[in-house]
């Protein structure tokens, strides 16, 4: 048997031409229907990394608030119940499902009602607090990660050895989202209807105190309005194996 120098494990890549070994950590933020969710999801999969969608857990804190009848505006009853739930992943299924008390929450966490609290509940401080929290620790569980939501490269993940940011023109965002549901056997509204929240959602969630999203400095910006979610995978692909090659250089 052939035993490895640390140097010429470091150098050892897999069929993606990423290291075999070692953390590696990548962000995508950015706002509401870039397709972030389901390009994050391949990106993982072509990279051989984790996968986490931290919007699915701001969406389970809303379900568990909205299927509990707290008043949104009632916040230490709103993070009483969304700790006491015990919010984690269960890692075994593609993708990982969010657990509330040990139970998937499945589809529910994409309900109509969900989507439109999400933001409300996502700007109260101390539910941030909590998530980011738990973010960083399966941040260490699971060293090897393609993580999406609105805060990863600026606020969870700093160090992140790969920072996208993934936007798209709004109009194109709410025709991907409309298709989206359709797709899933959703009876999805307008056009029109789904501009406006995404609007709304976008504009909640750069206008909050904690945690807004913005594009951190050192991430790159990605349109991904002309180009399909295969190609953007693709060009992600290469951008995270150039990222690593000229930091191990
Ligand atoms: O990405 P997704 O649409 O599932 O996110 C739902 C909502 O969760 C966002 O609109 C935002 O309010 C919130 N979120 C957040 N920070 C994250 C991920 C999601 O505030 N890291």
């Amino acid at each position: 048997m052939t035993t490895l120098t640390d140097d010429q494990k470091t150098t050892l890549t897999n069929d993606a031409g990423i290291p075999v070994e070692g953390p590696i950590v990548v962000t995508l933020d950015g706002p509401a229907g870039t397709g972030k969710s389901t390009v994050a999801r391949l990106l993982a999969a072509r990279l051989g990394l984790d996968f986490l969608d931290t919007g699915a857990m701001y969406r389970a804190a809303a379900a568990i608030a909205l299927d509990h009848k707290i008043d949104l505006a009632d916040v230490p009853a709103v993070l009483e119940r969304v700790v006491d739930a015990d919010l984690h992943f269960d890692w075994t299924t593609d993708p990982p499902a969010i657990l509330a008390w040990l139970k998937p929450l499945n589809e529910r966490i994409r309900d109509t009602d969900v989507t439109k609290a999400v933001s409300q509940i996502a700007a109260i401080g101390k539910v941030r607090e909590h998530m980011v929290r738990k973010q960083r620790l399966i941040g260490q569980q699971h060293p090897r990660l393609v993580t999406e939501g609105r805060d990863q490269g600026s606020v969870v993940f700093p160090d992140a050895a790969v920072k996208f940011y993934l936007d798209a023109d709004p109009a194109v965002r709410a025709r991907r989202r409309r298709e989206q549901m359709l797709e899933a056997g959703i009876d999805a509204p307008s056009e029109d209807v789904l501009l406006q929240d995404i609007l709304l959602r976008d504009s909640r969630d750069s206008t909050r105190a904690d945690g807004p999203l913005i594009c951190p400095d050192d991430a790159m910006r990605i349109d991904t309005s002309p180009i399909t979610i295969d190609e953007v995978v693709d060009l992600l692909v290469v951008k995270v194996r150039v990222k690593l090659a000229a930091a191990s250089s």
